[in-house]
């Protein structure tokens, strides 16, 4: 079974707009590391926020078709379900930070699963050491670089031990050491093999090198291409 599966998926905002994402159908297998390319505007983001929900919820957008998160419909589910197979991280690494310490920013989500703290305590830990941020556990997130604060968000997700992660353009706002910061931990987690990673970017250079598979929108939103990293390096 695919870890995810888009069919022919549409989303439109309202009559003015187009279709974004415009008919999209694709799958992702467990344990493959997917770039999504596209022009600003194509689609991504509203894709990404489909993958767990959030879409037809949050923003009263119409979709159509279907997306599948490890077998279950994210329409048939709530958000809280789906937290449970796709974590997000997202661009502003401000808008991610809830809490007043780096370790409890990560206990956060597994929190709200009502855990056990052994397992929240254990969790966390082992998502700061995979980030780099173990020793940074009693700062404020605020004093962090924008680096530090993308890499907590990534922290966040992986405390929710979901199979699925979604970064969507996790580097849009940083600066170039930020975003070499942010792609060596996306780097280890994609190597470590053990998610299945759908990466956002409008930009195919950053990521291309740590993707088996690309996955382009065109400006309208519609599928362009879809295939392995080597077929793109070739073309
Ligand atoms: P990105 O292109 O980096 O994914 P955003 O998702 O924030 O950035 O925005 C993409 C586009 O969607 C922008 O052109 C923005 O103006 C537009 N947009 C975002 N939110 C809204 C909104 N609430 N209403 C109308 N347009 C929006
Ligand atoms: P991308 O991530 O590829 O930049 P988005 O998914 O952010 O694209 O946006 C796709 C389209 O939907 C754009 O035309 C954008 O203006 C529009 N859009 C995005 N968010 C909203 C929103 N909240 N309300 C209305 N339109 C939106």
């Amino acid at each position: 079974n695919p870890a995810l599966r888009l069919n022919d998926l549409r989303i439109r905002y309202d009559e003015r707009t187009e279709n974004t994402p415009n008919g999209v159908s694709f799958d992702v297998a467990p344990g493959e590391v997917v770039l999504l390319l596209g022009p600003s505007g194509c689609g991504k983001s509203t894709l990404a926020l489909a993958l767990n929900g959030l879409v037809p919820h949050a923003l009263a957008a119409t979709l159509s078709g279907s997306v599948t998160v490890n077998g279950i419909r994210t329409t048939d589910a709530p958000v809280s379900r789906l937290s449970q197979e796709v974590a997000m991280v997202f661009q502003d690494p401000d808008a991610q930070i809830v809490t007043g310490t780096v370790f409890d920013e990560v206990c956060f989500g597994p929190e709200n699963l009502l855990l056990p703290v052994a397992e929240i305590v254990e969790r966390a830990e082992r998502a700061l050491r995979a980030v780099g941020l173990w020793d940074r556990r009693n700062d404020n997130p605020d004093i962090l670089s924008g680096g530090g604060k993308q890499r907590l968000a990534i922290a966040s997700a992986l405390a929710m031990d979901t199979s699925i992660l979604v970064l969507d353009e996790p580097t849009a706002n940083l600066d170039p050491a930020g975003i070499d910061d942010v792609y060596a931990v996306v780097r280890d987690i994609a190597a470590a093999g053990a998610h299945t990673v759908v990466l956002i970017e409008h930009n195919l250079d950053a990521a291309i090198d740590l993707v088996d598979r690309v996955v382009v929108l065109d400006r309208s939103g519609a599928l362009a291409f879809d295939g392995p990293t080597r077929e793109v390096l070739a073309g």
